[in-house]
């Protein structure tokens, strides 16, 4: 974001707003850590502050503070819908195109308001008054750090701001593991334990959450594996039958397919997640070095996201998904060889 910008959102800010923020769809600890964050912030400042979510986020996520206080848009689009169009200030945090906000998509692309966008995906759209965009960036929780320094504010980080953004950075870089986590985002962390996130207990509430049904499921996932050596590739499957056998609950899956990225030599993963109620297969993409998701995500699967890490989804049935999955590969093999890990 350049000093035009700061400067013109520092003087939007100047006064009571009334203002929302959402995160995308499926909110993740990135996106609930960044929207709880600046929730803190500007409450502050004596804004009227709304965080309204596309739908619900998974339980591990719930004991941050300020997460209790999301409209769930699912659940109250009518009262969000009247608040989204009161807004003077709309933030988009950790998405980066109105489709990704799900059913909330009409509704923002019809209001008349300020966008305010922070996020770190790559290819954004075109709607935002003031953009800090910056897809070198590990996660939207380090941008709202940086946010919060181009505005000479950081002194207003409270604990629970500190937490929900040392949140994010932890869980969109897999633990500071990803090669987006640089010097900076560790000096961010450092600092944000200085602001009073306790790393330890952080982890533990994000990591040490397992329940007996969620063990069983990944046993089920691990059991389905496919490994495909010719094309440095595993993938994953998990039917939906499997998941409600496996008393399945939201979030259960985050991470699975990290299991298939983890074995020697492999530098491509996938899982492919039925999901009935909406009739689509939802799927994940991962990969290691110069393998670039976001781009097959984007030309195969109607998703996008990172280089390393992208989604997607297929209309078709989950056999051929699988298939078609296996049959994308061999216009990768040249690329897949010649990842260096
Ligand atoms: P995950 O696989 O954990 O759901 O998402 C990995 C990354 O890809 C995240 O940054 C997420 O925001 C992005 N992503 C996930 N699903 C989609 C999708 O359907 N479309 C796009 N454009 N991005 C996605
Ligand atoms: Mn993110």
């Amino acid at each position: 974001m350049n000093k035009d910008q700061i400067e013109g959102l520092k003087k939007e800010l100047s006064s009571p707003r009334n203002i929302v923020i959402v995160p995308h769809k499926n909110p993740d600890g990135d996106a609930v850590g960044s929207v709880t964050a600046l929730y803190g912030y500007l409450i502050q400042l004596g804004h009227k502050v709304t965080m309204i979510s596309p739908n619900d986020f998974p339980t591990f996520l719930k004991w941050m503070d300020y997460s209790d206080l999301f409209v769930n848009y699912e659940q109250e689009s009518k009262k969000a819908d009247a608040l989204i169009n009161e807004a003077d200030l709309i933030f988009n945090l950790d998405h980066n195109a109105f489709h990704r906000a799900g059913n909330m998509e009409t509704i923002l692309s019809e209001v008349k308001s300020t966008f305010v966008m922070i996020d770190h995906h790559q290819q954004p759209d075109d709607f935002a008054t003031y953009m800090y965009s910056d897809t070198a960036m590990s996660s939207t929780c380090e941008m709202i750090y940086h946010f919060l320094e181009m505005l000479g504010d950081t002194e207003k980080i409270t604990p629970a701001m500190a937490t929900a953004m040392y949140t994010g950075i932890l869980t969109d870089t897999g633990s500071f593991k990803y090669r987006s986590t640089t010097s900076t985002t560790l000096r961010v962390a450092a600092n944000l334990v200085d602001k009073g996130a306790n790393s330890e207990g952080i982890n533990r509430k994000i990591y040490d959450v397992n329940t007996p049904s969620r063990m069983k499921l990944l046993g089920v996932a691990l059991n389905n594996m496919v490994i495909l050596e010719k094309y440095r590739t595993a993938f994953i499957t998990l039917t939906q039958k499997e998941l409600d056998d496996n008393n399945f609950k939201k979030g259960d899956t985050e991470g699975f397919v990290n299991y298939a990225l983890s074995l020697d030599g492999i530098v491509f993963a996938q899982i492919l997640i039925e999901k009935k109620s909406e009739s689509i297969i939802k799927t994940s993409l991962r990969s290691k070095g110069d393998f670039d998701v976001n781009q097959l995500a984007r030309d195969n699967w109607e998703g996008g996201g990172h280089k390393n890490a992208a989604g997607g989804k297929s209309d078709l049935s989950m056999d051929d998904t699988v298939k078609k999955l296996i049959s994308i590969l061999p216009y990768y093999e040249k690329e897949l060889h010649e990842v260096v890990i």
